[in-house]
């Protein structure tokens, strides 16, 4: 049998370039070799911005249309929307009776967060309780690997100490514990040259057209003292070269070597770089145009994978009830 996988992403606006190779590229070969739950997950997306909710189900939709456009296929994975499945409202309840406060308030996200997110409000219930909710998303599904970065380990961290937890106080084996998959990716910057962040408004998007990809290309920062084309340029300080690694890698000696002795000059080097991530991302921008047009087409993607989705959901609530002696009245 096939493992299983459980992956969430938030739906907080269009996917950027940074998402699509950090993320996306490894869920469409996961789906070859394991049986995968793709979650847009719109609670968590509440857990930071309950506030204002006017653009959910637009962003929603979009991060379907970005997943389906890149090749993550419904006939192969169950792509669904978390707050459809609601027996994993009622887990998080459940989950988070045992949990100890110390737990959920020692995650390093949680922390760095509150400082990073100062201004809005988030010093909330529900946002101390997010490391909860991500355990009862995966627990719901018993799912055993979980993709990564390495910043997301103390989640994992604590989704196994619950299940240890959870499964020594009722005396059973409910739930399996999880193992983190590390996706290992250098992170992309922005192409002001800082993380690239939606709050920045530095990203490349997924979705971009070729034009709008060309001119944010022709806007990257790049080596600040190579002023003149003869000047020997430092590639390491350089954004589009960032590019090259992660689009090209086995051409990322040669264009330092070019960078360095001074052989190309950087509008030739940007414009080759928005060709070759043009040529890239074309194929998804060609198939998300179509589906764009048929978003009924995707919300019943969405329909179907929410109904099985829950069927799993329901069967590990039946356990968790039954062992936690809890009924139906
Ligand atoms: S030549 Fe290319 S790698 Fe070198 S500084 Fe210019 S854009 Fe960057």
């Amino acid at each position: 049998m096939k493992g299983r996988v459980f992956n969430g992403m938030r739906p907080t606006g269009h996917l950027h370039l940074g998402n699509y190779l950090g993320s996306v590229v490894n869920m469409v070969t996961l789906q070859e070799n394991y049986e995968c739950f793709f979650c847009i997950v719109d609670w968590h997306a509440l857990t930071t911005g309950y506030e204002d909710t006017a653009e959910l189900q637009d962003n929603i939709l979009n991060i379907a249309i970005d997943w389906l456009s890149a090749g993550i296929d419904p006939k192969k994975s169950v792509i669904f929307v978390q707050s459809s499945v609601k027996e994993g409202a009622e887990l998080h309840l459940l989950l988070s009776m045992p949990t100890p406060l110390s737990w959920v308030e020692r995650i390093p996200t949680y922390k760095e967060q509150l400082r990073q997110l100062e201004g809005r409000n988030i010093a909330t219930y529900g946002f101390l309780g997010y490391p909860v909710l991500m355990a009862a998303d995966i627990l719901a599904y018993k799912a055993g690997v979980i993709p990564v970065g390495e910043d997301q380990l103390p989640h994992i961290e604590i989704t196994r100490e619950i299940v240890r937890r959870f499964n020594f106080l009722f005396k059973s084996e409910v739930f399996p514990e999880p193992v983190a998959k590390l996706t290992r990716f250098a992170l992309l910057p922005g192409i002001d040259g800082r993380k690239m962040s939606k709050s920045y408004g530095n990203e490349i998007h997924m979705s971009d057209n070729p034009a709008t990809i060309r001119t944010k290309v022709a806007q990257m920062v790049t080596d600040p003292q190579r002023i003149r084309k003869t000047d020997p340029g430092r590639p390491e300080v350089c954004v589009p070269y960032q590019f090259y690694r992660a689009f090209v890698p086995e051409q990322q000696e040669h264009v330092a070597e070019e960078c360095r002795n001074a052989s190309i000059g950087c509008v030739a080097c940007k414009q080759r770089l928005a060709d070759i991530i043009i040529d890239r991302m074309a194929p998804l921008y060609e198939k998300r145009q179509k589906l764009a047009q048929r978003p009924d087409d995707v919300m019943d993607i969405l329909h179907d994978g929410a109904g099985r989705a829950r069927m799993v959901a329901k069967a590990t609530l039946a356990d968790v009830r039954r062992v936690m002696n809890l009924r139906d009245f």
